[in-house]
């Protein structure tokens, strides 16, 4: 597991050694194993990995939100210099930290105008100034018009890329330092999710935001992150800079991601998949949690957590193949 992290006088979350299980009727599930990673300020972190890899629990475990069931516990998790115990994340959720995600329908309540669902974002965190006035302008600047007839309307008068525009306008509307955006656009056409992800950056331009993006396009990834965490099995694999990651991915599950991406100006026709099925958490491998589907696992690998080898002060990975061809 990678735990090297970078200070740096910009930094507005730190994340050190999370670990998050969760316990069900059939065990408890090691949904974490020692994830550690920072962010700074008006950053974009790319965090990848196939479902189950343990992206989202990573991000519902620094906003307080995995539920009873849930139990995290870390070294280090620190935000804007405050650590993230349950009282102070209740003051911050929403606030400064303010997260969307991927089906909008679920998280607005379809009983309520959506101009009345604004609003109450702003009663809660006691917004300064006139409220009526803040959704009028918020709506604006995710293109909802005329904001005024808009904010009477329901959700289901809105078509899905406009509810995940006011999903964003939701999320957006207390001026958060940080946005979660946990696989924003899955849901929606090409189309639409290009306009979404162009509806991100130019709110983060203008606002300095920094954001968190998940999801398992590392397509988007590509094109929105200064920086990527290749998660698998609730522990990271690899992590670097965009130009780091794809142009000289390290680790073999990155490549096996890289591998099964569509190149348009490649003449391979067929995709190749990662073979083999993700990890059962309820008895994670005691070694590399890749290990049953890496073509070149070694005896170490099945019983020994793989050592980080550095590449760069931001290029990192978790797998023993470096530390043998250094040997
Ligand atoms: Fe994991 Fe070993 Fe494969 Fe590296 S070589 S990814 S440590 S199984």
């Amino acid at each position: 597991m990678i735990k090297v992290i970078n200070m740096n006088n910009d930094e507005i979350l730190r994340v050190e050694n999370l670990h998050t299980s969760f316990f069900t009727s059939a065990g408890e599930v090691k949904a974490l194993n020692g994830v550690s990673f920072s962010l700074k300020r008006g950053e974009v972190l790319g965090i990848a990995g196939e479902s189950g890899s343990g992206k989202s629990t990573a991000m519902l475990s620094i906003m307080g939100l995995t539920g009873e069931a849930g139990r995290v516990s870390a070294d280090k998790l620190e935000f804007m210099g405050k650590t993230l115990d349950a009282e102070n994340i209740k003051s911050m959720r929403g606030k400064d930290i303010a997260m969307i995600f991927q089906d909008p329908m679920t998280s607005l309540n379809p009983v309520l105008s959506v101009g009345y669902q604004l609003k109450e974002a702003l009663k809660r965190h006691h917004w300064e100034g006139s409220i009526r006035d803040r959704v009028i302008d918020i709506m604006a600047k995710v293109g909802i018009v005329p904001a005024e007839e808009r904010m009477k309307q329901y959700p289901h008068q809105f078509s899905g890329g406009q509810r995940q525009r006011l999903m964003i306008a939701m999320s957006v509307i207390c001026s958060p330092v940080l946005l979660i955006a946990d696989e924003p656009t899955t849901a929606l056409d090409v189309t639409v999710q290009a306009q979404i992800l162009k509806l991100l950056r130019e709110i983060r331009e203008y606002s300095g935001m920094s954001m968190i993006l998940i999801t398992h396009d590392l397509g988007v990834i590509a094109g929105e992150a200064d920086r990527v965490i290749i998660m698998y099995g609730g522990e990271i694999m690899e992590e670097g800079t965009v130009q780091e990651i794809f142009k000289n991915p390290k680790h073999p599950y990155t490549l096996g991601l890289m591998k099964s991406l569509p190149k348009p100006d490649s003449k391979r026709e067929r995709l190749i998949p990662i073979e083999g099925q993700p990890p059962d958490l309820l008895n994670p491998p005691e070694g590399c949690p890749f290990v049953k589907r890496c073509q070149n696992a070694m005896k170490i690998c099945l019983h020994k957590k793989p050592e980080v080898s550095v590449l760069s002060d931001t290029h990192k990975y978790s797998c023993w193949l470096e530390v043998k061809n250094n040997a």
